[in-house]
């Protein structure tokens, strides 16, 4: 199977493993990951629905947004994957979500502190929250950037969620362990006081993953 075949049909399992979690709803959220030459990236549509996408649906375009392959345009939201992926050769995924525990986290401008100490492997610690900025913009992508410097995964302010990985299945792990510490998170601040992770076991944590903050 070609390269740009594989990773369209890898995109669209992915695609729907999330939106069957419900880390998306109608035509939100997207996707994207690039080959290994770091030149092209396959990447969900803008506007076509999920229980009809096939993997012809999926996009390619070059890290300018040009299109190489595909009969949509590519999710408005090319400029912030694109931007990420340019700046982070350590990155070959992004998933961003409008998951709804982690979203409401987003709108409220809080971040998820570190309650559960698995979150430090999973997404470096806290899930932090990015200024807003305009959606499809350069800006946003930098403000994504920004927060992700020192964490796998962040909130976009009044808006969704962006997780990145060394490829596709590790950004939706990321995108989904959001998901979970922001439910878990909610709930136990309905259930009382949450405690955080204490200091030292933090640190230890960190010091094991190579986080260096
Ligand atoms: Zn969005």
């Amino acid at each position: 199977m070609d390269t740009l075949r594989s990773m369209r049909e890898k995109v669209l399992e992915i695609t729907l493993r999330a939106y069957g979690e419900g880390l998306f709803a109608g035509t939100s959220g997207n996707l994207s990951m690039c080959d290994d030459s770091r030149k092209l990236v396959a990447i969900t549509p803008s506007g076509v629905r999920y229980e009809t996408m096939t993997a012809d649906d999926i996009m390619v375009i070059d890290m300018d947004g040009a299109i190489v392959a595909g009969p949509h345009k590519p999710s408005s939201e090319w400029r912030m994957h694109t931007m990420i992926l340019r700046a982070r050769p350590d990155v070959g995924s992004v998933v961003h979500t409008h998951s709804p525990y982690a979203t409401s986290f987003a709108v409220v401008g809080s971040a998820v502190p570190p309650i559960l100490i698995e979150m430090v492997g999973f997404l470096g610690g806290d899930i932090p929250v990015a200024d807003f900025e305009m959606p499809g913009s350069a800006e946003l992508g930098a403000g994504a950037l920004k927060s992700l410097e020192k964490r796998h995964a962040c909130l976009l302010s009044n808006h969704g969620v962006i997780a990145i990985g060394k490829n596709i299945d590790q950004a939706l792990i990321r995108a989904e362990y959001v998901e979970d510490a922001a439910k878990i998170y909610s709930l136990s601040l309905q259930a009382g006081k949450a405690r955080l992770v204490p200091d030292e076991p933090l640190r230890k944590m960190k010091a094991k993953f190579g986080i260096r903050d």
